[in-house]
């Protein structure tokens, strides 16, 4: 069909028309740019121009915090209306941070805040969004990927935070909560030495009665029935709850059979081994060898279904540089069901767990 040349002229023009429009629009908009929410008299009284019209700097004028030489941060600043906005404003800006840090410093917790104010400038960009970021430790952080840059920077952070850039045992900090379920017991985090749960209670093990907690034992039950009817196996504990005297014997016949450094690798020092929390057990399948270790069969059931009942397989391979201790397929830990479902499906270390879902920085 052969459109009349009036039409084709008409059509033109229309087309023309609505490019030019949606042009006009986007330029119009482009320069008043959050204008219609902020108070353009202030800028005028300022002799400011337009193009850095924003909130943050409404707030500043209106606040009478106003700078001339942080105009352009301002901009960049997102405006929030948290109780601290003037606070961080006054405090950072003049120690060199720039707009977009200071956003980021928004997310900060107080505690955090509260130490950047002491420090100098303190140069953030690796370490925006990083949940469980601690001021405390940014020289360890920078130091530390120096020497591991194959790792991201939220993983430097969880290590440095856990203290895997430390060596072991220099100054193990003393557990203050060991009843709490979620209790980290390992090279740097050990128990007094006369701690005991008070809840122990016996369960029949492989060679014998086995005291563990409560809490554990209840779920081990759990565990023991499900294995037995879902995979046609027996798991019985062999050892859970260790007091320190125990675990000092152990160790110490450890050290003399095999030296101080292999020991490190696969018994915990006393005081160091959360078998003394009452919550770690050793698991065996009875029908099998002697051998300290579950088939490659009982410990694929074991690891994929342990956390249903609040367990975590606590030395997993491939985890060895976080836990500090060789695999052990056998070495199950309470930990509760909403820690054991996280752990278990993000793939995760108790140490990574209580950093990054716990502790509060
Ligand atoms: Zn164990």
């Amino acid at each position: 069909m052969k459109l009349k040349p009036w039409v084709k002229k008409a059509l033109s023009f229309i087309m023309i028309g609505i490019i030019i429009g949606i042009i006009g629009f986007e330029v119009v908009k482009y320069f008043h740019k959050d204008t219609e929410k902020i108070d353009n008299s202030l800028l005028k009284e300022h002799n400011i121009a337009e193009k850095y019209a924003s909130k943050t700097l409404e707030y500043v004028l209106k606040n009478n915090i106003y700078e001339e030489k942080y105009l352009d941060e301002y901009a960049q600043i997102e405006f929030n209306d948290a109780a601290n906005f003037k606070e961080i404003l006054l405090t950072f800006l003049p120690k060199g941070y720039r707009g977009e840090e200071i956003n980021y410093l928004f997310n900060l917790s107080q505690t955090n805040l509260d130490k950047l104010k002491e420090k100098d400038y303190l140069d953030l960009k690796n370490y925006y969004q990083i949940k469980n970021f601690n001021v405390d430790n940014f020289e360890r952080y920078n130091a530390y990927y120096q020497k591991n840059s194959k790792y991201s920077y939220a993983d430097v952070v969880t290590y440095v935070n856990i203290n895997l850039d430390l060596p072991v045992y220099t100054n193990p900090a003393e557990v203050s909560e060991p009843n709490d379920l979620l209790v980290l017991v390992n090279k740097y985090n050990c128990l007094p030495k006369n701690y005991s749960p008070s809840d122990l209670t016996n369960v029949n093990g492989t060679y014998g009665s086995v005291p563990m907690r409560r809490v554990a034992k209840e779920a081990l039950e759990k565990l023991q029935k499900a294995v037995q009817s879902e995979a046609n196996f027996v798991l019985l504990p062999t050892t859970a709850y260790r007091n320190y005297s125990f675990q000092s014997t152990l160790y110490n016949n450890y050290v003399a059979k095999d030296g101080v450094a292999a020991a490190d690798t696969y018994s915990a020092r006393p005081g160091c081994s959360e078998h003394q929390t009452g919550l770690a057990i050793d698991l065996k399948n009875p029908a099998t060898s002697s051998d300290i270790r579950l088939t490659e069969e009982n410990y694929e059931w074991l690891k994929n279904n342990s956390y249903r009942f609040g367990f975590i397989i606590r030395f997993p391979k491939a985890k060895e540089f976080i836990t500090g201790y060789q695999e052990e397929n056998w070495h199950i830990r309470y930990v509760g069901m909403d820690a054991a479902k996280t752990i278990y499906e993000n793939n995760l270390t108790l140490e990574e767990y209580v950093d990054l879902y716990v502790k509060k920085y």
